[in-house]
């Protein structure tokens, strides 16, 4: 049988109790073979991740001010759970290590590293489980550039002939043996080069929530868990700014066919959301798999008469943003006209310049710039082959009394984006969430 990866977040392993709700997962199924950690995180709101302690040492070391006693405190979380688990494991050794390298010369990656790194041998040994060290096999360059391929062929010989291990999440190591980590919450992708590594047939990613969200919970209360999406849907979705898991985690997974399951540590019968290539045949039915949006963007308006004669105009306009590092979100054209939407922040950085080249190099006449967009990315595979879909949105925009400023469907119609009025933005939302559902439940009457 091929065996479960099963990643737990931070939230997950917080304490001694956790530890014992984890261990009681794991051992629930016996495919449940690799297992990923994050550090201890938040034991309530306002607690601090073990993660940001280990940064504050570091960083108070760099500055040659006194690092023990936020090291003492990173002593006690451990030192609590190693007690109330009655786990035999040499912490002052440990932590010893990481003190002698405090006072020589601190790296900010190694340092943010340990907290998996004990975690994962503190888990393993509760477990009776394999430990094995993220630095053996995650490969970085030494500038830090990520080694999909060098990792994936380490990971999968090293993991192979191992039964069972638990395996630290967030870091690896370069060719010299030199930590590094990947951007926060990183302990998701560790999970997903793992579940690639050893050709998993689940990748599960435990949580604090009992899957992701069909919109934000902060705009429409209790929105209801997905029970399926597909990967792309997901990216969709999380690139408007709905979190549930890393970006980076999704590829190396999603390359091998191994679906996802996001699952709640705290309610482990919960069935959570199931990310996959495809969706079976009831979840297909649904026109929209959630709604997700982003306020910050700008939208640069460029007139021109006879613009669709001139060729390569567009991707005139396009370099000149390329040229500067600005990415490009939506591209929405009419005839004479092209509006180009990107992110407020990165645009500002150039602001000046990009519009001084483009009345340059492609002399419109006009040029304007709208600040204060919201984006709204309605999404479904679903909406694809039903009619009607796009009307339900737009009118429902209208009834919340919201302006379209801009409109924008991939021909893929796996998606409908709406530009607004960042003031607008909640209402749309709203207004949207509601009459999707008023739709589903008519539906299911009729
Ligand atoms: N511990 C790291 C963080 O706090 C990585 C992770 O939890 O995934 O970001």
């Amino acid at each position: 049988m091929q065996p479960i990866v099963a990643k737990f977040g931070g939230s997950s392993l917080a304490d001694a109790k956790q530890f014992r709700k984890v261990a009681e997962i794991v051992r629930a199924d016996p495919d449940r073979r690799f297992i990923v950690v994050s550090a201890p995180g938040k034991r309530s709101s306002g607690d601090t991740k073990v993660t940001d302690l280990l940064y504050r040492c570091c960083e108070l070391a760099s500055a040659g001010k006194d690092h023990t006693p936020v090291l003492e405190q990173i002593r006690g979380r451990f030192e609590e759970i190693i007690r109330e688990l009655g786990i035999a494991f040499a912490l002052d050794a440990e932590l010893d290590v990481i003190d002698r390298h405090l006072r020589t010369a601190p790296e900010r990656d190694y340092m943010a590293s340990r907290g998996e790194y004990l975690n994962a041998k503190l888990f393993a040994a509760c477990l009776g489980f394999s430990f094995y060290d993220a630095a053996e096999a995650v490969r970085f360059a030494p500038d830090g550039r990520f080694l999909a391929d060098e990792t994936n062929a380490l990971l999968s010989a090293a993991l192979s002939p191992l039964e069972r291990a638990v395996i630290p999440g967030f870091y690896g190591a370069d060719e010299t043996g030199r930590v590094h980590t990947f951007s926060r919450g990183g302990s998701d992708v560790t999970g997903a080069l793992v579940a690639r590594a050893v050709s998993a047939r689940l990748y599960e990613n435990w949580t604090d929530v009992s899957g992701m969200l069909f919109t934000d919970p902060r705009i429409v209360p209790n929105p209801g868990v997905i029970d399926h999406i597909t990967y792309r849907e997901l990216r969709e979705l999380s690139y408007m700014g709905a979190s549930v898991l890393h970006e980076d985690a999704v590829f190396p997974v999603r390359r091998a066919g191994i679906p996802i399951n996001i699952r709640n540590t705290n309610r482990p019968d919960d069935p959570g959301t199931m990310i996959s290539h495809d969706l079976p045949p009831a979840a297909a039915q649904r026109p929209i798999t959630g709604v997700a949006g982003r306020k910050g963007f700008s939208a640069l308006q460029v007139e021109m008469s006879l613009m669709n004669n001139e060729i390569g105009f567009g991707a005139r306009l396009l370099s000149i943003l390329a040229a500067h590092g600005v990415p490009f979100e939506h591209c929405p054209t009419g005839i004479d006209t092209m509006s180009v939407v990107v992110d407020t922040a990165a645009f500002n950085a150039c602001r000046e310049a990009v519009l001084r080249q483009i009345e340059l190099q492609l002399r419109p006449d006009h040029l304007s710039v709208e600040d204060g967009l919201a984006m709204i990315a309605v999404v479904g595979h679903g909406m694809g082959g039903q009619r009607g879909i796009a009307a339900r949105v737009f009118s429902a925009v209208a009834e919340a009394g919201v302006n379209i400023r801009m409109i924008d469907q991939g021909s893929s119609e796996l998606n409908i984006i709406i530009g607004v009025d960042e003031a607008d933005y909640e209402n749309a939302v709203r207004g949207i969430c509601r009459a999707l559902s008023d739709a589903t439940e008519s539906e299911n009457d009729g």
